[in-house]
C-alpha cells in the first residue's frame, strides 16, 4: 500500500504483486485534518467489497507532507522520490515532471533509468498552486472540478497580471464587475498559473518528454495553458493525483520482497 498524505488531500492505493492497482481512495483532507484516517476508512470499505481487509496488506510506504505524522507505515519516503518512481513506471521516456499540488509546485528531472537528477520548488506561496485555483473557483462561485469545462468555452482569455493570490483575486472580482464572461476569466487564471509554472520549469530546463502529476493535472485547462506556454505535449495520466501514492506502493512492493 502507498499512502500520500498531502497538504490538501490524502491519497491511498493498493497494488497487487507490484503492478495491478486493485483499489484506491482520495479524500479532500490533508495532513492537518486526519486525512490518513479518513482515507484508510474509505479504502477499507472499498476493499471489504472484494473480501480484502487492511490486515492483508504486507508492506506500507507513506509519502507526502504529512508522512512523518502517520504511524501506520513500514517506511516513509519523500514525495519527490515517489512521484519520480510512478512517472518512470508509467512513462519511461519522461525526463521532466511538473507536479502541482495543493500548496506547492515542483519540477523534477529524471535520468534515463528514472533516478531523480534534480528538482526545483516554488517558494512557500499559494500563487500558481491548487490552493490558488480553489480560491479562484470560490470567487467565481463554481467548483475546482468545473474549471476545465469552462476553460474549453473561452474564446478570449482575460489578462491576470498579479502573481499574488490576494491581488489576483481583486483582479478577478474587477473582471466580474465589468461583466466579463466567466469562461474568459477562468482561461485567464489558467494562463497565469501556466506562465508562473513555465518560468519555474525553464529555470530547471525542459528535457522532453514532459509529464504532469498532482491534483491540478486533473484540470485540463491548466494542462492546455501549460502546453501552449511551453510549446510541448504534456503526458497526463488519469491517475495524476495518485502518482505519489502509486510510487509509494511500488516502493512498498520492492521493499516487501
Ligand atoms: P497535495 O498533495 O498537496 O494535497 P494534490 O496533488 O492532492 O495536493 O492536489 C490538490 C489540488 O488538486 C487541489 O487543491 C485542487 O485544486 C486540485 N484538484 C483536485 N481534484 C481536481 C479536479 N477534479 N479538477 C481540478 N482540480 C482538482
Amino acid at each position: 500500500m502507498g499512502i500520500d498524505i498531502g497538504s490538501t488531500a490524502t491519497k491511498v492505493v493498493v497494488l497487487q504483486d507490484g503492478y495491478e492497482l486493485i483499489q484506491q481512495a482520495i479524500v479532500p483532507f490533508g495532513a492537518g485534518t486526519s486525512g490518513a484516517d479518513q482515507a484508510l476508512k474509505k479504502l477499507s470499505d472499498l476493499l471489504a467489497n472484494d473480501n480484502i481487509s487492511l490486515d492483508q496488506i504486507t508492506y506500507t510506504v507513506a509519502t507526502g507532507y504529512g508522512r512523518q505524522l502517520f504511524s501506520g507505515a513500514d517506511k516513509q519516503i519523500s514525495e519527490l522520490s515517489c512521484h519520480a518512481k510512478a512517472i518512470h513506471h508509467i512513462y519511461p521516456n519522461v525526463h521532466t515532471v511538473i507536479d502541482i499540488g495543493g500548496q506547492d509546485v515542483k519540477v523534477l528531472h529524471l535520468s534515463k533509468n528514472g533516478q531523480l537528477d534534480n528538482f526545483i520548488m516554488n517558494e512557500k506561496c499559494a500563487a500558481g498552486t491548487g490552493r490558488f485555483l480553489d480560491v479562484m473557483a470560490g470567487v467565481l462561485e463554481t467548483t475546482t472540478d468545473n474549471l476545465a469545462s469552462l476553460d474549453r468555452l473561452s474564446s478570449s482569455p482575460v489578462e491576470i497580471s498579479s502573481t499574488c493570490t490576494v491581488f489576483a483575486e481583486s483582479e478577478v472580482i474587477s473582471y466580474l464587475s465589468y461583466k466579463q464572461p466567466i469562461e474568459n476569466i477562468v482561461a485567464g487564471i489558467h494562463n497565469s498559473v501556466a506562465k508562473r509554472t513555465a518560468g519555474l520549469t525553464r529555470r530547471l530546463g525542459i528535457v522532453e518528454d514532459v509529464a504532469m502529476s498532482g491534483g491540478v493535472a486533473k484540470n485540463g485547462g491548466v494542462v492546455r495553458a501549460l502546453e501552449q506556454e511551453l510549446s510541448t505535449h504534456i503526458n497526463v495520466s488519469q491517475n495524476s493525483q495518485l502518482m505519489g501514492a502509486i510510487g509509494a506502493a511500488i516502493y512498498a512492493y520492492e521493499k516487501s520482497k
